[in-house]
């Protein structure tokens, strides 16, 4: 008989992208997906590190596993993802309930740890085994049936940005073969998908050899965009350092790449990119921008801002709010700096908790408005939207435009899969409304 799997994945697309693939991998071992926490055989918890509390939320969500199943028979439960692989033997020492504690490197032995799941055998894998990883998934059916899909082309990270967990967890940068990312491409455009979404820590760092023939993401983007059936392409999270010319140059000629980049800068002062190892400065940033802009004037941006680092004195602050009046940025995400152990920052002296707050809470005010104004300008406007799929229990039908702005609109649900036109009438801070024109 058929076991039922269930997986709560937090953080990014990446773990996003893995659950799934777990989910296609643990298949052949006769587990089924179910979106029903409190009826699976197994509960596996893709977790993410890059901000503090991810720890006690594992274990705040675990106790949720345990008080659903007091009475009922025990699930496998699994930590996955970068917790996992931070806290290793940590977590199974501090949490009996926990069978397999599996890092995001290692997730090609899943099935074989759940087939040998033994109660109060607890197991835990976690070694930096990419290729043998990849390996493994490039013969396994990317069965996702998404309009618009994940797909991951890099892993790791060589930066070591002093704030940054993410070398630490997800390894030393690995580019996945050219050929079996198109393949992979393939199957999702076969099952369906019209947007893919080039995936990596730095997407824009991948480079695959072969044949003394360097393959850079400009390359993937040209070859995926030869697929008919594929209407729209994206790519994240890219690195300011590793915008290159010829990725700059697809948003001359390539009509598939969106015309939005999310680019990190993290902050505005150049004293604070430095403390930070960011190995770029606020006018290359710049520079790279207006590159974009004037080989394509419609690209739009977002970034990353990391507040109140160690270090970071009101000037500094002012030089980020300098900076976001300068690159009108459409959407950002902001946080206040969290030290990561294990990493350079970790023991820095920390910024006063309440200047820290004010601080965010007046970027965001800055970064909101501009987003509530921006989405404001469509009012009226007819946009191309990707239609996505039917919202749930209401008669609306959600996709996205050019920019990744969500929209919720009256439509046929015949057009989902279709690139259609939608007149909005109403938006606020991350929606736009409207119908079908
Ligand atoms: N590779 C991307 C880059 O270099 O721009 C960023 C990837 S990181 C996984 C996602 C975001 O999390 C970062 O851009 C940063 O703003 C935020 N972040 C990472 N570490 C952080 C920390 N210790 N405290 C607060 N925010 C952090
Ligand atoms: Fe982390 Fe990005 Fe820096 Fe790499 S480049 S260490 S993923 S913030």
């Amino acid at each position: 008989m058929e076991k039922k799997i269930f997986i709560k994945t937090f953080g990014c697309q990446m773990n996003e992208y893995d659950s799934n693939r777990i989910y296609d991998s643990v298949k052949s071992i006769g587990f089924i997906k179910t979106d029903d926490q409190k009826n699976a055989d197994c509960v596996v918890l893709n977790t993410c590190h890059i901000r503090d509390k991810s720890k006690e939320k594992v274990y705040h969500e675990i106790g949720r596993v345990k008080k659903n199943y007091k009475q009922k028979h025990k699930p496998i439960v699994v930590v996955a993802g970068c917790v996992a692989q931070a806290e290793n033997q940590e977590m199974l020492k501090r949490e009996p309930y926990i069978d397999i504690v599996i890092g995001p490197q290692s997730y090609h032995k899943i099935n074989e740890l759940i087939k040998k799941f033994e109660p109060h055998r607890q197991e835990e894998e976690t070694e930096f085994d990419t290729i043998s990883k990849f390996e493994y998934f490039d013969v396994i059916k990317n069965k996702t049936n998404k309009i618009s899909s994940f797909l991951t082309i890099q892993e790791g990270c060589d930066k070591f940005c002093h704030f940054c967990v993410v070398p630490f967890t997800r390894g030393p940068e690995y580019s996945r073969p050219f050929k079996k990312i198109l393949y992979e491409a393939e199957t999702l455009i076969k099952n369906g998908t019209k947007e893919i979404t080039l995936l990596g820590q730095n997407v824009n760092a991948y480079s695959f050899f072969e044949n003394s023939k360097e393959y850079r993401i400009s390359n993937l983007i040209n070859e995926l965009a030869k697929y008919s059936e594929l209407k729209r392409i994206r790519y994240t999270t890219s690195h300011p350092r590793d915008m290159t010319d010829d990725l700059i140059d697809c948003y001359a000629n390539n009509k598939k790449l969106m015309p939005f980049v999310h680019l990190p800068i993290q902050s505005g002062s150049n004293k604070i990119l430095k403390l930070m190892n960011r190995k770029h400065t606020v006018e290359e940033y710049i520079n790279t921008c207006e590159k974009i802009k004037k080989i394509n004037a419609k690209v739009e941006f977002s970034s990353d801002f990391i507040i109140s680092y160690p270090g970071e004195t009101s000037d500094d602050f002012n030089d980020t709010l300098s900076l976001i009046k300068k690159i009108k940025f459409i959407n950002s995400y902001s946080f206040i700096f969290s030290p990561r152990p294990g990493t350079k920052a970790a023991g820095l002296n920390m910024i006063d908790k309440e200047i820290s707050k004010e601080r965010l809470n007046e970027i965001q005010k800055k970064l909101f408005d501009h987003q509530k104004n921006k989405n404001k300008s469509f009012e009226g406007e007819i946009v191309e939207v990707l239609v996505e799929n039917k919202i749930k229990n209401q008669p609306k039908l959600f996709g996205r435009n050019k920019f990744n702005n969500s929209v919720i609109f009256s439509g046929n649900n015949n057009d989902i899969g279709k690139i259609i036109k939608v007149k909005i009438k109403s938006t606020n801070q991350n929606t736009l409304f409207g119908e079908a024109a």
